[in-house]
Formats: structure tokens, C-alpha cells, sequence
């Protein structure tokens, strides 16, 4: 009967299924401490303007350094975070972190870079996040033109009646805001057009096969010309080579982040690209 083969089929597959749920289950639980024991961290993946091969942003992303299995990306626990709520202290820790270090750079006498901030659907739509992110500012006093937040296309167009005002309200403290992994989600371009946002980031799915796959080209073509309809600047992320950057570049798109030119690293690192004599020398053959 189906109940048997219910049985069966239970017992067959339980031992597994337990172990993945716990193995979720002790990673949460750890999850929840790691934020007070300061086992996050930030790495910095810069972007690079394809017109002078300047470095005016980067991007902030989280990594766990776990003291038993080691560095943590963030695809193994940010849904995890945001499917239990942790990610609202994750997020407001990463907001605070970033000021942090912004001013600590500022104070070492390093040039600015914009930093870019991931935000997930819940602490979008967290009635606190305005407030947390002007306190940052002001607790470092530090001005607002240096922070951008990320929201991925889908988070604003999924509940867009109070995504406008919440994107008025952020938009309002001053900092400037990216539609992240653009084109993946189902963007209305009349809503699009209304929207404070300051740059489209192209997913790196348009962009991995960009050399091979005629649509893809014509898609981060047409989200170039798209963005710079709308006034809006754009920026690819993923690229991975030169024959990428330079197809990009030959159609006008602004920036670039990708493995080619820099991974996310420590920000030690980055800040040597931020001294006076660093200005990422030498880091970026532009060309094809
Ligand atoms: P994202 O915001 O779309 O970030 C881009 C991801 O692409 C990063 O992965 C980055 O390391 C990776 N990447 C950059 N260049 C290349 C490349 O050339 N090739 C390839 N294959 N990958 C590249 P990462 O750091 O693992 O982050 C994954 C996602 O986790 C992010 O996607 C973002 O959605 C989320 N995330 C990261 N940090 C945070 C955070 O602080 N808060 C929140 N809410 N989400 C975060
Ligand atoms: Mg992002
Ligand atoms: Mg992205
Ligand atoms: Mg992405």
C-alpha cells in the first residue's frame, strides 16, 4: 500500500534528510552567536571605471570565518539569515562595519571609496533600516555620498507600492543606490523609470557568456543603453576577462567588477589601492 511504501520511503531517506536539518540547525545556532563573537567579516571587491581604469567604489561581502569549518561564503548562510530573521542584526552589523572602516580610512589619510552595501528583502522592508543607516553616518561621522546600498531587482519589484518609499526614504539620507542582479527579475521600466536609483548592475549571468552567446551580448547592450536612457550608470559584474571588459567597454558600460580585475579581499588589501601613491597601479590590462 502507499502508507508501506510511505514507510519505506521514510525510513530510506530519513537518515539524510536529519543530517542536512541538523547540519542547518547547528549552523544557525552558530550563525547567531558568530555576530557577537566577531566572526564575521568584510571583504572589498573593487569596481573599475572603464574609461580611466580608476577605482572610485567597492563593494562590501560578507564572509564567516568559522572557527571549525573555516571562511564561510555567503551563499551558504545569508538564506539562512534571512529565512530566520538573523539577518537583520547580520545586516545592521555589516552597515555598521562599513562606517567603521570608512572612517578609519579616512583617518589614515587614504582616498574615499564609495562602498556598496547588500541588502536582502527583510532588512529592506525592516521599518528600522532608515534610522540605522543615518545613526552609522552620524555615530562616524561621515558623509553619505560614500555609502551605496544594493537591492536586487526582484526585492524592489516584488512589493513596489512601499519599495518607492522606502527607496524615497533611503535615497533622502543622501546615499546613492544600485538595482542589483538587473535583468534576472521582472523590472516594469515604467516603474523603473520612477525610481531614485543611481546605477544598474548587470547580473552576471548576461555577462559569462557575453562572448559566445549572441542574446547575452544583446542583452547587456541593451541594459547599457537602457540605464544611460534613464540616466542611470551601469555596472557589470563577473567579468572575467578582457574580451568581456572590452566588449562592455566598446558599448559604453561604466564599470566593471569581476575576477578579472580584482577579487573580494581583505581590506587590507584594498586599502593599498587607496594610498595616495596606490591609485591601482598597473592592476588593469583594459584591453582585449
Ligand atoms: P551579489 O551582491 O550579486 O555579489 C556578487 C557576487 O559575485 C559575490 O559573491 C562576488 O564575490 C561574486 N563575483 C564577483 N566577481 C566575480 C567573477 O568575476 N566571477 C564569479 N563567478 N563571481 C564573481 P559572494 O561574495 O559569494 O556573495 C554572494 C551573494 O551573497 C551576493 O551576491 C549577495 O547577494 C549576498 N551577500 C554578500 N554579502 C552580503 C551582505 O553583507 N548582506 C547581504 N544581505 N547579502 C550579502
Ligand atoms: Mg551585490
Ligand atoms: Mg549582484
Ligand atoms: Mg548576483
Amino acid at each position: 500500500s502507499a502508507q508501506a511504501m510511505g514507510g519505506n520511503r521514510f525510513r530510506f531517506y530519513a537518515p539524510e534528510m536529519n543530517e542536512r536539518a541538523m547540519q542547518l540547525f547547528t549552523l544557525e545556532s552558530d550563525l547567531a552567536r558568530a555576530i557577537e563573537q566577531g566572526e564575521l567579516c568584510l571583504h572589498y571587491q573593487p569596481r573599475v571605471n572603464l574609461e580611466s581604469g580608476a577605482v572610485r567604489s567597492a563593494e562590501a561581502l560578507v564572509r564567516w570565518r568559522h572557527p571549525q569549518r573555516g571562511m564561510v561564503p555567503p551563499g551558504d548562510f545569508i538564506a539562512l539569515a534571512e529565512n530566520s530573521g538573523l539577518i537583520v542584526p547580520l545586516g545592521a552589523w555589516v552597515i555598521r562595519e562599513v562606517c567603521r572602516q570608512q572612517r578609519a580610512w579616512i583617518d589614515a589619510g587614504l582616498q574615499t571609496a564609495v562602498v556598496a552595501v547588500n541588502l536582502s528583502p527583510r532588512q529592506f522592508q525592516d521599518e528600522h533600516l532608515v534610522d540605522e543607516i543615518r545613526r552609522a553616518l552620524s555615530d562616524h561621522g561621515l558623509d553619505a555620498a560614500c555609502i551605496e546600498m544594493e537591492i536586487t531587482e526582484s526585492t524592489v519589484m516584488d512589493n513596489a507600492a512601499e519599495a518607492g518609499c522606502k527607496l524615497n526614504a533611503l535615497k533622502s539620507l543622501g546615499i546613492s543606490l544600485s538595482l542589483d542582479d538587473f535583468g534576472t527579475g521582472h523590472s516594469s521600466l515604467s516603474r523603473l523609470r520612477h525610481l531614485p536609483i543611481d546605477h544598474l548592475k548587470i547580473d552576471q549571468a548576461f555577462v559569462r557568456h557575453l562572448c559566445s552567446n549572441a542574446a547575452d551580448a544583446a542583452i547587456c547592450k541593451a541594459i547599457v543603453d537602457l540605464a544611460h536612457n534613464l540616466q542611470l550608470s551601469v555596472i557589470a559584474e563577473g567579468v572575467e576577462d578582457a574580451a568581456q571588459a572590452a566588449a562592455l567597454r566598446s558599448w559604453g558600460c561604466d564599470d566593471v567588477q569581476g575576477f578579472h580585475f580584482a577579487r573580494p579581499m581583505p581590506p587590507e588589501e584594498f586599502a593599498r589601492m587607496l594610498a595616495p601613491e596606490g591609485q591601482l597601479a598597473g592592476l588593469l590590462p583594459l584591453a582585449a
